[in-house]
């Protein structure tokens, strides 16, 4: 059979290099496409958090806010233009335990956390419980009542301390009662501990599964809901907000985003006038960019398989386009032989083996004896089934470590390796008489198909174009003494 070592030295870099460019332009194209379109996802989604779900969420609170503070508001305007208090107050508070059954009345029948009534006269602060105290304008606790008296406004929204209830940061309502000329009477109203606010930041929390609190104009964080980031702290105390804390302040109202335990906040931040305080709803973007981080992942992992699919697949097509190419480029195509280009590489092989090993090398040049004249009786198909016979016959009659080449048109060359001139010889006549012999040879050109064969054998450090040329010169002679016959250069 014949030996094959093909020329893959330089094809094997190349292939690899078309691999690899086309995986770095499929990775650049997959990757780059899935993490723009990841990014557009990602700022739409804070863009939509941003200007809709928070504001709305602010607004949704902010309404709440207000309906909880409608009752209140209603109660303490009630109790100022109540005649009973007023009449009361203008009579000179002569009772007192009038006014307090009064209040009590109102803080059961309304459910108002505590009530209260403040005279401008006596300075005497009223309670459902009795006579708290009286308010004076060098106690600090009671700048509230010398603040409200000087409003223009019906009523103040406070947050305070409450004095009758442990101290607990309760939401006043102080509403100025005036007598039936406009005179200023005293400070009345109700009020709801933070807690009851505080539970409904619980619940809107819950419901709209984002941190709420109230920051008041100094940034104190005022009230913050269950399980809200903020504790009771200035803002800009806050990690991530520290930076951002005095343009809130200064700005106000508006959208924020800041870094904090490796997360990204995005911050509405609005005005609550009746309050005085900041209402801020805040959310962390973790939670809705799962979804689309999910999606970056599975397309990031289909941009893998699609491209290693491709690689492989055109890692395939191209080792089989170029297993074709190299054997086109080293067999000849009618008779499947080894061609010239074949040759060149294989012979030199063979000889610097041969020099290395010290062992025999002998080439056989074969060429088929008037093939013109087949040629031009039978006509050049006929020819080249000749030419495709005659090879058959020389690759039968030789050994596994021979080879065979087609050296031109009805030339062929035989490489034995291992082989002193005399065995070639013999090998040469054996080829000859095969040929000579082959019935189905002569029935195809009408007659006998011989070959004249010259055999060189390879002398110490001689160079391929001389052993040729010896084994040329052979055959030639062999032409020369009439054909199918062998001759030794
Ligand atoms: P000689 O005995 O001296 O070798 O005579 P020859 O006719 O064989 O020698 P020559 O070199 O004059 O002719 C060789 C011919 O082989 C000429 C060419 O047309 C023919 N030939 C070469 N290649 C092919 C081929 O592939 N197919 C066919 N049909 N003919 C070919
Ligand atoms: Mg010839
Ligand atoms: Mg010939």
């Amino acid at each position: 059979m014949i030996t094959t070592t093909r020329p893959e030295q330089t094809a094997i870099p190349q292939k690899n290099r078309l691999l690899v460019g086309l995986s770095l332009l499929l990775c650049v194209g997959f990757f780059s496409t899935t993490l723009i379109s990841y990014y557009v996802s990602r700022s739409s989604i804070r863009e939509s958090i941003l200007t809709q779900e928070l504001p709305l969420t602010s607004d949704n609170i902010y309404s709440e806010i207000l309906k909880d503070l409608v009752r209140p508001v209603f109660i303490s305007s009630m109790m100022a233009s109540d005649t009973f208090l007023r009449d009361w107050t203008l009579r000179g508070e002569r009772d007192s335990s009038e006014v307090i059954r009064y209040l009590k009345e109102i803080m059961t029948r309304y459910g108002a956390f505590t009530s209260f009534f403040v005279s401008e006269k006596t300075r005497i602060y009223y309670h459902p419980s009795g006579i708290l105290k009286t308010v004076r304008q060098d106690n600090p606790l009671d700048d509230w009542y010398f603040r409200v008296r000087r409003i223009v406004e019906p009523y103040e929204i406070n947050v305070d301390p409450d004095l009758a209830n442990r101290n607990l940061l309760t939401i006043f309502v102080n509403y100025n009662v005036r007598d039936y000329k406009g005179n200023f009477l005293g400070s009345a109203g109700v009020g709801l501990t933070i807690d009851s606010v505080r539970s409904a930041l619980r619940d809107y929390q819950k419901r709209f599964s984002r941190s709420i609190s109230f920051v008041d104009t100094t940034g104190r964080i005022v009230l913050y809901g269950d399980g809200s980031d903020m504790k009771p702290q200035n803002i800009s105390e806050v990690d991530g907000l520290r930076d951002l804390a005095k343009k809130i302040l200064t700005e106000g109202a508006g959208s924020y985003q800041y870094t904090a335990d490796g997360g990204t906040h995005l911050l509405n931040v609005r005005y609550i006038p009746e309050l005085k305080w900041y209402l801020f709803v805040d959310k962390t973007e973790e939670a809705a960019l799962a979804g689309i981080r999910r999606t970056l992942y599975v397309n990031l992992g289909v941009c893998a398989f699609v491209t290693l699919l491709v690689l492989s697949i055109t890692g395939l097509a191209l080792s089989r386009y170029q297993e074709r190419m190299e054997e086109l480029a080293t067999t000849d195509k009618l008779t499947g032989l080894l061609n010239r280009q074949a040759l060149d590489l294989l012979l030199h092989q063979a000889m610097t083996r041969s020099h290395r090993a010290g062992s025999p090398l002998s080439v056989i040049l074969a060429d088929v004896d008037n093939f013109k004249a087949v040629n031009d009786q039978h006509g050049h198909l006929v020819g080249d089934e000749v030419l495709r016979r005659v090879a058959l016959n020389l690759r039968e009659h030789l050994r596994e470590s021979d080879t065979v080449f087609r050296w031109g048109g009805e030339e062929f060359l035989i490489i034995v390796q291992d082989c002193d001139s005399s065995a070639a010889l013999l090998l040469a006549e054996k080829l000859r008489t095969a040929t000579a012999g082959d019935l189905a040879l002569a029935e195809m050109a009408a007659g006998l198909v011989t070959i004249s064969l010259g055999v060189a054998e390879l002398r110490p450090r001689e160079p391929v174009d001389t052993l040729l040329g010896r084994a040329d010169a052979a055959m030639y002679e062999a032409k020369q003494a009439g054909r199918n016959c062998v001759r030794m250069g």
